[in-house]
């Protein structure tokens, strides 16, 4: 069987009709006023899961983070947490902290003094304390940096501390809204992986907002896509991109090329499409969509080769012109336009240093693709 499962091989809770979730959004609706930021949404997290919701600025992910927080009460519906409903608990009393966009760390207390400072407020004997504060420093390793004050420190570093800070009190679940949003790629990309193995070392239940696909397929479990305060899919990363259920998800995550057309032949399973223009795209796996039923046939650049003659093997194979050329670097990319006029986007990955079929401006060329290659999308 092949797969499109998790990264952490033996965790996949969701696929275990036993297992119990850990966090339950039931039918939430939220209004602000007329407007409907969170519409009647149902979701489900376990425990020790990294958990990202992930959309466009507005669509109501940090609504959702701040009711589960307790910051917000849901205008309907319910959040359990460890099937206890957590209406009108307090968020000081929830097993729940929040690291802010913006760390807002003290500016005056040193390093081992805002992490500290949770601790001090519950009224944590001292002892205890410092010694939290010593274990804290060396997970996110910034023990040489305890007496410094936040504008002594880089961003990443100030990112660190409001780790520590948040992850200090032991909450069972950590919220995160956009946690890597102040710094720059390079940074982000390993910080993204030291939360990994933080989340990991600790065993705890992470929630991240995030507007960054990449950044919530690197780290979670599972993502959530919402739009307009509704759920579209939730899935594994591998999941959301190698079969989404939509066309809205396809778009989201990743570039994607979409052919329009109807089912030509076939019941289920293995069928053509009629694309129009001449086009027929042999698909192995058309699910539920049987004859004459409108579908869109969605493919990844990088699933489609770019050839100057007609490649003999290949089942689907659309001629066109090479329209334009990006070279990247690992990859090159390039776009097609077919005879229809419909341009088509395909990736090459550039593992010699000299390609032995070159592609210029202009050339005719064949774009090619094996019938397990795409997806075909009824919604
Ligand atoms: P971003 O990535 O920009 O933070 P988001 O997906 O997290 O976006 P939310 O902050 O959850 O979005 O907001 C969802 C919608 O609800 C937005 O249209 C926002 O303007 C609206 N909204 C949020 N809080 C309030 C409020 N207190 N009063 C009125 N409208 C609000």
């Amino acid at each position: 069987m092949k797969s499109l499962g998790s990264i952490r091989r033996d965790f996949a809770p969701w696929n275990d009709p036993d297992a119990k979730p850990y966090i339950q959004f039931e039918n939430v609706t939220k209004k602000f006023g007329d407007f409907t930021a969170v519409n009647n949404l149902s979701l489900t997290i376990f425990e020790r899961e990294f958990f990202a919701l992930l959309g466009a600025s507005g669509c109501g992910k940090s609504t959702l983070l701040r009711m589960l927080a307790g910051f917000e009460e849901p205008t309907a519906g319910r959040i359990l947490l460890d099937g206890q409903d957590l209406r009108g608990i307090p968020p000081y009393r929830r097993p729940v902290n929040m690291m802010f966009q913006s760390y807002a760390l003290f500016p005056h207390m040193t390093v081992e003094n805002n992490i500290a400072f949770g601790l001090k407020q519950e009224g944590m004997p001292t002892p205890d304390i410092e010694k939290r504060v010593a274990e804290m420093l060396k997970l996110v390793k910034l023990e040489q940096f305890a007496k410094r004050k936040p504008h002594q420190l880089s961003g990443g570093q100030r990112q660190r501390v409001a780790l520590a800070r948040s992850v200090a009190k032991r909450p069972k679940v950590l919220l995160l809204d956009e946690p890597l949003g102040a710094l720059d790629k390079k940074l982000r990309e390993e910080t993204q992986f030291e939360l990994m193995d933080l989340q990991q070392n600790l065993g705890l239940t992470f929630v991240v907002v995030t507007h960054d696909q990449e950044e919530a397929m690197t780290m979670a479990d599972r993502i959530a896509i919402i739009d307009k305060g509704e759920v579209m899919q939730v899935a594994t990363p591998a999941e959301v991109y190698e079969a989404p259920g939509s066309r809205f998800v396809a778009g989201f995550v990743g570039n994607v090329n979409m052919f329009e057309g109807k089912i030509a032949r076939g019941e289920t399973g293995p069928a053509s499409i009629d694309a129009g223009n001449g086009i027929t795209i042999q698909t192995d796996n058309a699910g539920n969509a049987t004859a004459g039923a409108a579908v869109t046939f969605a493919i990844r650049p990088e699933k489609i080769k770019v050839s100057s003659k007609k490649p003999q093997e290949a089942v689907n194979a659309i001629e066109g012109e090479v329209y334009d050329i990006a070279y990247l670097g690992d990859m090159t990319v390039y776009h097609v336009r077919l005879d229809d006029g419909q341009v088509v986007r395909a990736s090459t990955m550039n593992a010699a240093r000299v390609t032995e079929d070159p592609l210029t401006w202009n050339d005719r060329a064949w774009v090619s693709f094996r019938p397990d290659a795409g997806v075909v999308l009824t919604r």
